[in-house]
């Protein structure tokens, strides 16, 4: 079970004096999540910077759970919240954008894709207009593979930096990153710190009509202002989630405070009072109830990480790590 962070960070003894990042014991992760819900992380840690974030993981003996999360778009938090160490990476540290040629630009891991698509457009760079509609950070889009209007994620990575669970650098090529539909073969305890991308020379006019096609287009077919986490389930091969779920009866459908949204059936949503465990119990539902309709077996796309409930013993949840 998840101890008093306090107690784990005492545990520590000095290991941990000296780093300047900021270490918050018994941390909300409900705060820091898209869907508002989940149990506390044990300990949160926000680096300062890369050499701060190296000095952490190889001061943290490795029998200890230690999971990076991002803006927190793509994840559900369970109730029962998640033993270890979390690592946020912040704007100061993380979030800066630099123009390497004309069209490459290396960004810092903490820094919000609208973000990127905006220093894209001041710079006359094409190709990233798609990240103007997705609400995450950089860090989760290089994990996720994140796409939308027809381009993904691995089509602008040139490389990526990061560092293993024993805080050593690693320089990763775009094939290094394994990409596949929302999905990176990166070993989980890799920590993405910033990346290297590359656009296309474009007009400013047409880029910016790209990044307004891109807002207009959510606004009309996405709950984008709920407490949601996006897609739920990858698209199967030759149909759409959506459509799946549909098919099943499954939209608008509701456990406890969580619902299959009515405007787009593949988007779970906290209506108010959802728990975790209402929001994972109903994914799991649709899933059975989309394989008894037409035998598709929908996969998750949502992350879901910690212990489902207090008192779960933290070895049977070290099998489960996202
Ligand atoms: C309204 C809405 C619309 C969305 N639309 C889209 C869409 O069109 N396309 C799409 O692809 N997604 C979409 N999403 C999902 C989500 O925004 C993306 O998956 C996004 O890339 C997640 O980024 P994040 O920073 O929020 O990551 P988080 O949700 O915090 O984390 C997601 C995963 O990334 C990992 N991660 C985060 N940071 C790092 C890092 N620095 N190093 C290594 N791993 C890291 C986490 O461990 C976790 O496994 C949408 C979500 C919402 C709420």
């Amino acid at each position: 079970m998840i101890g008093d962070g306090a107690a784990l960070i005492a545990k520590l003894g000095d290991r941990l004096t000296g780093l300047r990042g900021r270490i918050t014991p018994n941390a909300d992760m409900d705060k820091i999540t898209w869907f508002r819900v989940g149990g506390p992380a044990e300990v949160l840690f926000q680096p300062a910077d890369e050499d701060d974030l190296a000095a952490f993981l190889r001061a943290v003996p490795e029998e200890i759970p230690v999971m990076v999360v991002g803006i927190g778009s793509n994840l559900l938090v369970r109730d029962g919240g998640i033993p270890g160490f979390v690592i946020r990476l912040s704007a100061k540290g993380f979030g800066e954008i630099e123009r390497v040629s004309q069209t490459q630009l290396r960004a810092g891991t903490a820094t919000p894709d609208k973000r990127l698509a905006a220093a894209a457009l001041d710079a006359g760079i094409a190709g990233f207009h798609f990240y103007h509609g997705i609400p995450g950070g950089i860090g989760g889009a290089l994990r996720m593979n994140a796409g939308a209007n027809g381009v993904e994620t691995r089509e602008r990575v040139v490389e990526v930096r990061a560092l293993d669970r024993k805080g050593d650098l690693h320089i990763l090529s775009n094939a290094d990153m394994g990409y596949a539909y929302r999905h990176c073969s990166v070993p989980k305890d890799m920590i993405f710190t910033s990346a290297l991308f590359e656009g296309a020379p474009g007009e400013h006019d047409e880029i910016r009509a790209a990044m307004d096609a891109v807002q207009h287009h959510r606004e009309t077919v996405q709950p984008i202002r709920e407490k949601t986490g996006g897609s739920t389930f990858k698209n199967p091969e030759g149909s759409s989630a959506w459509k799946e779920i549909d098919k099943a009866g499954c939209r608008g459908r509701m456990v406890g405070g969580a619902q299959m949204s009515p405007m787009h059936c593949n988007f779970m949503i906290n209506t108010g009072l959802a728990s975790g465990h209402d929001l994972e119990t109903l994914g799991e539902t649709v899933r059975a109830r989309v394989l008894e309709n037409s035998g598709i077996r929908l996969q998750w796309e949502i992350k879901r990480l910690g212990l489902f409930r207090q008192g779960q013993d933290v070895q049977e949840f070290l099998g489960q790590i996202i």
